[in-house]
């Protein structure tokens, strides 16, 4: 029986690189976990069983920078923080992404002051902030939600 026979008989699948890369992308982000303050907990609570970000395939939280490609700024930044957290993004491979999660990741919150970052995308590139004090897990999940309808959208191949 010829090619073509066989998959008339059988049926086929066709799709793009794009697609099934990004599919794949989408369904196994692995979080960097950047616990900085109190936000830090609800952070761990989304791991948990309780809300089950395994569902989404993001339960493998990496300590490895390098086997991670979505970083969780949780709680509020200090510049000299800031530098180490820089530098753990950028040895994280990409593509990768940012959630600054809860009001100090996002603008400094409450703390007015000389020596917390106003904000993390002053030197992150963030893609998706989580308004709150503390946020919930269940906003993490929609953060995350958001970045993997994001993804699905991108070209995973580099154009010129
Ligand atoms: S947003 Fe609230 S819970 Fe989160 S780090 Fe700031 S003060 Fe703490």
């Amino acid at each position: 029986m010829g090619i073509e026979k066989a998959l008339a008989k059988t049926g086929f699948l066709t799709t793009t690189v794009d697609a099934v890369t990004n599919w794949a992308r989408a369904n196994a982000l692995w979080p960097m976990p950047m616990g900085l303050a109190c936000c830090a907990i609800e952070m761990m609570a989304f791991a948990g069983p309780k809300y089950d970000a395994s569902r989404f395939g993001s339960e493998v939280f990496r300590f490895s920078p390098r086997q991670a490609d979505l970083m969780i700024v949780a709680g509020w930044c200090s510049y000299k923080m800031a530098h180490a957290v820089k530098r753990i993004w950028d040895q994280m491979p990409d593509p990768k992404w940012c959630i600054a999660m809860g009001a100090c990741a996002s603008s400094g919150g409450m703390h007015r002051v000389y020596g917390v970052v106003q904000g993390i995308d002053t030197f992150l590139p963030v893609d998706v902030y989580i308004p709150g004090c503390p946020p919930r897990p269940e906003t993490v999940l929609h953060a995350l939600q958001t970045i993997q309808e994001k993804i699905i959208k991108e070209h995973s191949i580099l154009q010129d």
